[in-house]
């Protein structure tokens, strides 16, 4: 991913992994200077007096300096600020991976129960949003609050849907939950709280039905163990044999699932 974007070619002056090639151009000298599997654009220039380095929207690495600097203070510099820059890559990875949000212009598409149903703008309905026929109907002047709608539907959906696999589970699994509650719990799909309540992430409502029962499955296990203990996924496993699978698509496509 990220590496593949950084070790293609830019130009035909890349050097050999360590070493650097200089020329000439517009009277800046400019230079490529690769650190393990870093590579750099180098810019000298009259008016800098310190070094620089910028992470560039693409990936790309951008080293300016006085025009002095030689290539092993640059060396010693990037070693210094390598963390740094490898924090700056992680982070572009990460919102490069991001979902685009939604628009809410007919024909987009949105999850529930993973399945992706088309959005249908209509003048005049019942209610501001509800699925209908396979479509999810959205009122016109629901519009500038869609997303709230969208938020409070699938919140809905999701307690009654997420309530009904508990009571499935809850004699099998020798729990009592207090009951289910459905918020948004940023980056967790689930968590079990005091008096022995169930949360859950109205965004659970949006994964294939199979995967959103392994969270509730994972999250009763929790009322008996509350780390990841041998003896927690021993719970799990007895109660769900498949679950390895699920939980393994999960991690794989569960950033996926986010997006409204
Ligand atoms: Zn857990």
């Amino acid at each position: 991913m990220s590496s593949d974007r950084r070790a293609a070619p830019r130009s035909l002056l890349t050097p050999t992994a360590g070493g650097s090639h200089e020329l000439m151009r517009d009277g800046l000298k400019l230079q490529e200077l690769t650190v393990d599997e870093l590579r750099f654009n180098v810019r000298h220039s009259a008016r800098r007096k310190t070094m620089q380095i910028t992470v560039e929207r693409d990936g790309e690495l951008v080293l300016s300096a006085p025009p002095e600097v030689g290539e092993a203070a640059l060396r010693t510099f990037v070693l210094e600020k390598r963390f740094w820059i490898y924090t700056k890559l992680a982070e572009k990875d990460r919102l490069q991976r991001e979902v685009p949000r939604k628009t809410f212009v007919s024909g987009e598409g949105f999850l529930y129960l993973g399945r992706s149903y088309r959005l249908k703008r209509l003048d005049d309905q019942d209610v501001p949003l509800k699925l209908a026929a396979g479509r999810f109907c959205l009122r016109l002047d629901a519009l500038p609050a869609a997303r709230e709608h969208f938020i409070r539907w699938y919140g809905e959906r999701a307690r009654v849907w997420l309530s009904a696999r508990v009571a499935d589970y809850r004699s099998r699994m020798e729990v009592a939950p207090a009951g289910v509650k459905v918020q948004d719990l940023g980056f967790r799909w689930g968590s079990c709280g005091k008096g022995d309540w169930l949360y859950f992430h109205w965004k659970t409502i949006l994964l294939p039905a199979r995967i959103a029962e392994y969270v509730v499955v994972h999250e009763m296990a929790h009322l008996h163990e509350p780390h990841h203990t041998p003896a927690f996924w021993l719970r799990v496993e007895r109660a769900m044999p498949d679950y390895a699978q699920r939980r393994a698509w999960l991690a794989e496509h569960g950033i996926d699932v986010e997006g409204l």
